[in-house]
């Protein structure tokens, strides 16, 4: 009973009742201290720290996705081409 009283507590006010759960950390936070990400309950630390990683790594892994897909179609382009010819020489046809 006692345990289950002091999980409702807020873990950064201690005078506060618990309103939900991080799903981050698991701690029990208060209203206040709680948000909403998604249909998610995060606590405020989490949801900076996801926040910041997410701002940090969003465009520059695009920029990088987008990069590597455009090298890799770029690549099989020059690689069928490549082959065409080849296959020309090869059946003598090319002059
Ligand atoms: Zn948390
Ligand atoms: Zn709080």
């Amino acid at each position: 009973m006692a345990l289950a009283q002091g999980a409702r507590i807020c873990a950064h006010h201690p005078e506060r009742a618990g309103f939900a759960l991080c799903m981050s950390c698991r701690l029990v936070v208060c209203q206040e201290c709680a948000t909403t990400r998604d249909g998610i309950n995060y606590c405020r630390p989490c949801l900076a720290k996801t926040h910041a990683v997410a701002g940090q790594a969003g465009p520059w892994r695009r920029i990088v996705a987008g990069l590597a897909m455009a090298a890799a179609s770029l690549a099989l382009f020059l690689l069928c081409a490549r082959l065409m010819v080849w296959a020309v020489v090869l059946l003598g046809g090319w002059r």
